[in-house]
């Protein structure tokens, strides 16, 4: 049996490790470095591929939820409501900014930020929601958007880890993830679902004037070449990751469709076990693209497993494992810990398993007779 790894980024490369040496070689060659021909060719399929009006290329998916931000004109003081199990950027990017951010409780079962949490944490000062799509899978967004719209607030997508997921309206129409609200953005650290080598990220807008503003933000504040007009950043994906994106934004599709079919396998094998609860998919099969396989352990002994399968070199992780109004950089008077019943519970229960586009049958199937054993 193959070496277990948590992310297999080196088999992964190895199927179409010709056509990204060719692509990269080409690309120095050029000495494009910078907003080279395939920064833009990667821009127009990524914007095809999303069915959104423009794709702003930018350094990261940190970089992309700050931009995103000050595209949206937020002042400080503005509040912003997110989720308060997720990766700590999103809260991070709001702080940066000098606005407020209020973070909520998310539901058991998707792990997404929870609609009634909003809706109770909203104020006069409320200008923005930012769901994160967390582990692969949208946050109930026509909800959302109902409600934002209703309430006359900004919805800033943060499709990190759920590129290529389909989310499902309730007259049964499809719109891809972080094409549904205001603005989105994703990261393309390698990693993620599409996973560049080395750091990269991008803003996604329907709205034309907005994706004016960003473009302007990412160079400098400049629309004119050395004229000013807003602050802005110097945020760029650089030639050679956007070569190589452009190559695995063909794949993605499969490397979904491959996480997608682990997921399932490893569904079959802990399905039914009671200490255990598999991932909840709140949508067809579209809808899920298992950026984490994420169990929940019940009544048991979710440490106690992690260091379990580490002797028997099994990697895993724990996503998240302090809720973000704990950190010391984001409390705030205004939590109360009976707010945040469901983020307090599972940060104690959440265990990942490894996933990612190589995982082999053999490999499934001995990493769930060591859970079952360990579990009784
Ligand atoms: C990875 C990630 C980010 C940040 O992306 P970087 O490219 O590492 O800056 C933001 N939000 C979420 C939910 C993420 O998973």
């Amino acid at each position: 049996m193959k070496k277990i790894e948590m992310v297999d980024l080196k088999g992964q490369y190895e199927q179409i490790k010709d056509q990204v040496n060719q692509s990269v070689l080409n690309t120095i060659e050029s000495t494009k470095f910078i907003n080279g021909p395939q920064v833009k060719s990667f821009q127009a399929h990524l914007e095809q591929y999303l069915g959104v009006n423009h794709v702003i290329p930018c350094a990261n998916g940190t970089d992309a939820l700050q931009i995103a931000l000050m595209g949206l004109g937020l002042k400080p003081g503005d509040e912003v409501i997110t989720a308060d199990f997720t990766f700590a950027a999103t809260v991070e990017v709001i702080s940066l900014l000098g606005l407020t951010p209020v973070l909520v409780d998310v539901d058991p079962k998707t792990f997404n930020i929870d609609l009634a949490a909003i809706e109770k944490a909203i104020g006069p000062k409320t200008k923005a929601i930012i769901p994160v799509h967390l582990f692969g899978q949208a946050a109930d967004m026509e909800e959302i958007l109902a409600f934002a719209e209703a309430n006359d607030l900004f919805v800033v997508e943060d499709n990190a880890q759920s590129i290529g997921a389909d989310y499902t309206f309730s007259d049964g129409s499809k719109k891809k993830t972080g094409a549904l609200g205001h603005v989105g953005t994703t990261s393309f650290f390698p990693s993620k679902n599409l996973g560049a080598y080395g750091d990269g990220g991008a803003i996604f807008t329907n709205d034309d004037d907005l994706a004016h503003t960003i473009r302007g933000m990412v160079n400098h504040g400049m629309y004119i070449r050395y004229q000013h007009d807003v602050v802005g950043v110097n945020s760029r994906l650089d030639s050679i990751q956007a070569a190589i994106l452009d190559i695995k934004l063909k794949y993605l599709d499969f490397y979904n469709e491959s996480r997608k079919a682990a997921a399932l396998k490893y569904n079959q094998r802990l399905a039914d076990h009671p200490n255990l609860i598999t991932p909840f998919r709140k949508g067809d099969c579209d809808s899920h693209v298992y950026h984490q396989y994420t169990l929940k352990v019940i009544d048991g002994d979710r440490d106690g497993l992690v260091k379990y399968l580490n002797e028997n070199n099994i990697p895993c992780g724990v996503y998240y494992p302090i809720p973000l109004h704990l950190q010391k950089a984001y409390t705030s008077e205004r939590y109360k810990a009976e707010d945040f019943e469901v983020t307090l519970q599972v940060v104690n229960e959440v265990i990942s398993l490894p996933m990612h586009t190589e995982l082999t049958d053999d490999q499934i199937d001995f990493m769930t007779t060591v859970i079952k054993r360990f579990l009784g």
